[in-house]
């Protein structure tokens, strides 16, 4: 507000677009908004001026008369925001326009898309480097939420911010509650999840198209309201499923990743991972679509060794052996964080560089601390087992041979005669897979993945082999009986009790046909944060409304009738 260049890492859900959206309002002239992604632009645009906010968009979905009108507005000062796709503001036509129009300010979003060394790089963002050159006394803030260190001097530096203060909040999500869970059958640890969660706005983000389809029939089969989302379905169809998340007629959207930073809707009660992402980055931006309104959300994660084999190929095939570097580093740390027998919000705000003080108690670490035990004689078997068998089996042989299976295979190779053959029998397939993880995760064990994910001694397995040194680890998870998992109290995202939840989705409904009869996304009405405090206080004039959370003059003289009708009539049938 005060006329100075600025550098803004904040979480998603931190407030980041109120960065520039208030000095926008409050300085004089257009301020200018570069966004990647026109979906964005578009829901950004309509919450503003729902709210009672001159702001437009220019992008090519705008049909050409409406985007003469808002050059007209530029040209006489009438917009106070202005948002533009990256191509667009370094047309030479477009700068000529902004050359003679009053500037506020210029707003790079997103602006991690300008590194390489990001996970989102696009090459047009790169051009943006010339802001600052050609509009020299016009302020300029770049944003994102995509921290790594290197990422952030390549922004400051591409877009000559070097003298400019640097605004970082923490990357705690207090609300959003971490879990996750080794994949032992992922359709139904899907289920058990979700089942404490109908009716409620998630998404399940899964690795490939086909997975994409199959999870959401599975779901949709078993009586959710789902539908999905990859970039290979047709773009009508994109639409479609995105407006309907949006409007909430449809609860999940399953999606790749490409389902991405076009997602601002603030009532995402949960974010699944069916598959385990390929960097702390993604993961943490993805699972930060949930919770936006600061409302009670969860992040639970499924991940599996075979994901990380299947991360590892894709690294390896990166040409590039500096950035090839960069990736594994990067999948090391997320397997580090899936496989974590600590705090799940330590090891996160850990990578980001944030030391947190005390564990947070809202992680399934924290809820359920791991028991440990010795485990010095089981990974001796286990060692041995590897190195009897020359280093030259994968994981799921080395099991085999140590619990004593009498596959063909084995006895093929004459592996039932030696010493370690069914020296494991007592402990489960689960059990040595769990510890065999911890044994790769901790460096004495080498998963090959050039020699088809074989199994190998590393240097430090000598002093354990040899009985120098003594190990603890987790306990392998004991295999749940049926009806303790039905006994699970269930846990759903916003408590307000049973007539509060009535009240709620009666406000939900009425929230829900408003916003398809205009075509908005749901929250542009009112978001879930507005719908709970309304119940909360249950107003019954335009005074009280106005003092609900949310419910600013533009939306009470819009909905403010409408939703005191509904709150006295619910009142009345009960
Ligand atoms: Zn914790």
């Amino acid at each position: 507000m005060g006329g100075g260049d600025a550098f803004v890492l904040m979480p998603t859900g931190g407030g980041k677009s109120l960065c520039y959206q208030l000095p926008a309002i409050t300085r004089p002239g257009t301020a200018i908004i570069v966004s990647p992604l026109i979906a964005l632009m578009k829901d950004q645009v309509d919450a503003l001026r729902a709210n009672g906010v001159s702001a437009a968009c220019l992008n090519s979905s705008i049909a050409d008369g409406e985007a003469r009108q808002v050059i007209a507005d530029l040209r006489a000062g009438a917009l106070d925001l202005l948002y533009v796709a990256p191509e667009r503001l370094v047309m030479d036509g477009f700068l000529g326009m902004i050359d003679a129009a009053r500037i506020s300010l210029f707003a790079i979003d997103e602006a991690h898309c300008i590194s390489q060394w990001g996970h989102d790089f696009r090459p047009e963002y790169t051009q943006l480097s010339l802001i600052k050159r050609r509009f020299p006394g016009v302020p300029v803030i770049a944003l994102t939420a995509t921290a790594d260190d290197q990422t952030r001097r390549d922004i400051v530096a591409q877009l000559g911010l070097a003298d400019a203060p640097a605004f970082v909040s923490s990357f705690d999500r207090p609300n959003i509650r971490y879990s996750a869970e080794y994949k032992a059958s992922a359709s139904r640890q899907l289920l058990e999840f979700l089942a404490s969660h109908k009716g409620e706005s998630g998404i399940v983000y899964a690795l490939s198209r086909r997975r994409v389809e199959e999870v959401a029939a599975a779901l949709r089969h078993a009586g959710f309201s789902a539908a999905a989302y990859h970039a290979g379905l047709p773009a009508a169809e994109r639409t479609r499923v995105h407006n309907e998340f949006l409007g909430d007629r449809v609860d999940i959207v399953v999606a790749t990743i490409a389902f991405g930073m076009g997602i601002d809707k603030p009532d995402v009660r949960f974010v699944v991972h069916h598959d385990m992402p390929r960097s702390i980055e993604g993961y943490y931006q993805e699972t930060g679509r949930a919770g936006r309104d600061g409302l009670p959300a969860f992040a639970h994660m499924l991940w599996s060794m075979a994901d990380v084999m299947q991360a590892k190929r894709f690294v390896d095939e990166v040409g590039d052996p500096d950035q090839r570097r960069v990736e594994t580093h990067k999948l090391d740390a997320m397997v580090g964080f899936a496989d974590s027998s600590t705090c799940r919000r330590r090891a996160l705000l850990g990578y980001f560089g944030e030391a947190l003080a005390d564990d947070c108690g809202r992680c399934d670490v924290c809820d359920t601390p791991p028991e440990t035990y010795d485990a010095t004689v089981d990974a001796q078997k286990a060692l041995s087992a590897v190195y009897r068998l020359g280093g030259r089996y994968g994981a799921g042989y080395v099991i085999d041979v140590l619990r004593g299976s009498r596959g063909e295979r084995i006895s093929d190779n004459g592996h039932d005669a030696l010493s370690v053959f069914g020296i494991g029998a007592e402990l489960s397939k689960d059990a040595w897979s769990s510890l065999i993880r911890q044994l790769v995760h901790r460096g004495y064990l080498l998963q090959d993945i050039g020699d088809y994910s074989t199994l190998k001694l590393l240097e430090p397995a000598g002093p354990v082999l040899r009985g120098e040194q003594s190990l603890t680890l987790a306990k392998p998870p004991a295999p749940r009986p049926k009806a303790e998992r039905a006994a699970k109290p269930k846990r759903s995202a916003i408590d307000l009790g049973p007539v509060g939840a009535d009240l709620f989705e009666h406000l939900r409904e009425l929230r829900r046909r408003l916003a398809a009869d205009e075509g908005k996304p749901a929250y542009v009405v009112f978001t879930d944060a507005a719908l709970v405090d309304m119940v909360r206080r249950q107003p019954h004039s335009f005074s009280e409304m106005l003092s609900v959370s949310g419910v600013g003059q533009a939306k009470l003289e819009r909905y403010g009738q409408l939703f005191l009708d509904a709150i006295g009539e619910w009142e009345r049938a009960r």
